[in-house]
């Protein structure tokens, strides 16, 4: 489907280090080592709801993983899938008594302008679910003839046995993922299931709900099964980052995984697991269950500048959980302010060290509020003297290039 308007990346003067990032499988700092073309895949979005900040958090965090490979000298491929049917769209749907598709398109679209408006690269391929039916159908049917499903009524389930590695994403206890599955959209309780913890990769037609015809009879995708069939699809097996926010390491990227690896034993699903904290608000996880949520788009529409939205969410790192507060948006204005201040100025302090430190800092496990850190050091510099000032036009390409604030 149809991305958003990819805002300009200006060149930087300098090449940044290699980029190394936490892993979750592996639960330390590695070193991402793509070629030429370093290979993204970002969980989307489920459409039936505006973005909360919470998202937000998490595609600027992988939109600093995209810029930081782009400053460090690689092109970078990034895939985005958007789940436009699943069970709580059609859900939402049916309660405010309005089209499935219309409900997903309208919220999609209000994804697209506010990633726009925080300046987030687009990804290259845009993927709807409704759009993947041959790609997921073809990966049932090779893990079928691996022997890795079967059947409970009209649905197909995935056997976690047939994958050895299963677990080694998430790092979870047995009894951890018992406790968290159905949490997260499983249902360990279903008669007829071989081990609590199968996922359903096809779910057979029940009335009333959008179905495809199929193999194994009408009905529609599972939501592991899409993101693999994707992935694999635009990206390929062993593709560099799996991305999304912590709350997806199990089930999701963890079955994700375990059904690509079914069928390729010998090529892990993806070479590094990176996952964004859980933002806050009012003492709880933003989330819808819970109706916490600050949404981008009311924020932009009080007014906010979108590059204080996004800058408020540079202050933390994005491996932290965090809580939002309006005290954040007020100091990133200022911040703001202060930085645009100093940027406008004729003259200001060299830009070498904050160029230096910056491209540091994101390299090192996306660390951006030390970069931010770096701008606070150069624009006091620039306030303080001017005497043996350059002009701040560096750290306008730096701030733009590097951490997608248009000063
Ligand atoms: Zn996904």
């Amino acid at each position: 489907m149809r991305s958003w308007p990819a805002p300009d990346v200006p060149r930087l003067p300098v090449t940044g280090p290699p980029v190394r990032l936490f892993d979750s499988a592996s639960h330390s700092v590695v070193a991402t080592a793509p070629e030429d073309a370093a290979r993204l895949y970002v969980c989307g979005i489920t459409p039936y709801d505006a973005t909360h900040l919470g998202h937000a958090a998490t595609y600027v965090a992988f939109d600093l993983l995209n810029r930081a490979w782009r400053a460090a000298g690689h092109s970078v491929r990034y895939v985005q899938n958007v789940t436009d049917v699943d069970d709580p769209l059609l859900e939402r749907a049916t309660r405010d008594g309005i089209d499935w598709r219309e409900l997903a398109e309208r919220e999609t679209e209000l994804f697209r302008q506010d990633m726009a408006a925080l300046r987030v690269l687009p990804p290259d391929e845009y993927v709807g679910v409704t759009e993947s039916l041959p790609l997921v159908i073809a990966e049932i049917e090779q893990l079928a003839a691996a022997g890795a499903t079967y059947r409970v009524d009209d649905d197909v389930y995935y056997s976690v046995a047939s994958d050895a590695s299963f677990g080694e994403v998430s790092g979870m206890l047995r009894e951890e993922m018992l406790h968290v599955f159905p949490e997260r959209g499983g249902d360990p309780d279903r008669p007829g299931k071989r081990d609590p913890l199968d996922a359903l990769l096809w779910r057979g037609e029940r009335p009333g709900e959008p179905s495809w015809e199929s193999p194994f009879g009408p009905g529609r995708p599972g939501w592991h099964i899409e993101c693999s069939a994707i992935a694999l699809e635009f990206l390929g097996p062993s593709f560099d980052v799996q991305g999304g926010g912590s709350d997806l390491v199990f089930p999701h990227h963890e079955m994700s995984a375990a059904h690509s690896q079914a069928v390729r034993p010998q090529a892990p699903f993806a070479r590094a697991y990176v996952h964004a904290g859980m933002v806050g608000y009012d003492g709880e996880k933003m989330s819808k269950s819970r109706g916490n949520l600050v949404f981008v788009s009311r924020l932009r529409n009080d007014g906010a500048d979108p590059m204080a939205i996004r800058l408020a969410l540079l202050a933390e790192h994005y491996r932290s959980d965090w809580e939002w507060t309006d005290a954040q948006l007020t100091e990133a204005q200022a911040r703001l302010d202060r930085w645009r201040a100093a940027a406008s100025a004729t003259a200001g302090a060299p830009a070498e060290a904050a160029t230096r430190e910056v491209l540091e800092a994101l390299a090192d496990d996306l660390d951006a509020p030390r970069a931010v850190a770096a701008i606070d050091v150069w624009a006091e510099a620039s306030q303080r003297d001017t005497a043996s000032a350059e002009a701040p036009g560096q750290i306008r390409t730096l701030v733009d290039a590097a951490l997608g604030v248009r000063l």
